[in-house]
């Protein structure tokens, strides 16, 4: 099977002013300089900078993204934002299930799936997150929590084209702790061979991201690994210069 085109996204978190605008803008001038390779970029800045930000990027070679949406594509829920709104104003992908999502929203897999799923209905590209936390990994249930997730939120109907599966071990966010390359391919190669029970041949087109403490002094180890088809970059996707160095590791 080819290897499905890389996938290098930003998660900016609750971060970023308008101002930030400057910081995207010297990601896309990277990139158009050359600076990301063969690699597809994305950043997924707070709600309330991405029409901004998809102004700025269009004509560029970088998406938008969002961080989340809501299952429902309108209705009565006070301070929720849809898939179709997101479409709307300039995303092309949304990350679901993020691991501080499972955390302060306690999102269990079945509302990861049904956001995927919303995130299809309107013609974007979810991104699902799933890992295990330190306690499970230290516990020898790794695989177990990363099976468990997969087939709790992967959509019906997924393909390459509209989700992409993010490995974010929870004790590597934010931590600068890093599996081993050997316990990464590990779970991404356990990953696939899910994918691929569940989807068949096109379980090879779908991207699986590694994502905890990834910046440009490690990207090109972790990058290195087999089926690691990119990076969610959390903390270093905030600086241009350590998102276009990441992204150089391609
Ligand atoms: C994330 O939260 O998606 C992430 C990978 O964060 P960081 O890169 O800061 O560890």
């Amino acid at each position: 099977a080819t290897r499905p085109r890389p996938l290098i996204a930003g998660n900016w978190k609750m971060n970023g002013l308008l101002k930030g605008v400057g910081e995207l803008e010297a990601i896309a001038s990277g990139i158009a300089g050359g600076g990301a390779g063969h690699a597809e970029t994305l950043i997924c800045p707070p709600f309330t900078l991405i029409a901004r930000f998809a102004a700025a990027a269009a004509g560029q070679h970088i998406k938008i993204g969002a961080q989340d949406c809501h299952a429902k594509p309108s209705g009565a829920h006070t301070g929720d934002i849809s898939a179709e709104m997101l479409k709307d104003c300039g995303a092309s992908y949304v990350i679901v299930g993020h691991s501080e999502r499972r955390t302060d929203h306690g999102e269990t897999d079945a509302d990861v799936k049904a956001k995927a799923e919303a995130a299809q209905r309107a013609g974007i590209i979810g991104i699902i997150c799933i890992g295990e936390t330190r306690a499970e990994r230290e516990s020898g249930k790794a695989l177990e929590v990363v099976d468990v997730q997969l087939a709790g939120s992967l959509p019906p109907g997924a393909t390459g084209a509209n989700v992409v599966i993010a490995y974010e071990p929870v004790w590597a966010i934010g931590t600068g702790l890093t599996p081993t390359t050997g316990d990464i391919k590990e779970v991404h190669d356990f990953i696939r061979a899910k994918l691929i029970a569940a989807l068949g041949e096109e379980g090879h087109n779908v991207r699986i991201l590694y994502g905890g403490s990834c910046k440009p002094s490690n990207a090109a180890e972790l990058m290195g690994v087999d089926n690691v088809d990119g990076a969610l970059v959390g903390g270093a996707s905030l600086k241009a210069a350590d998102f276009l160095g990441i992204a150089a590791a391609y």
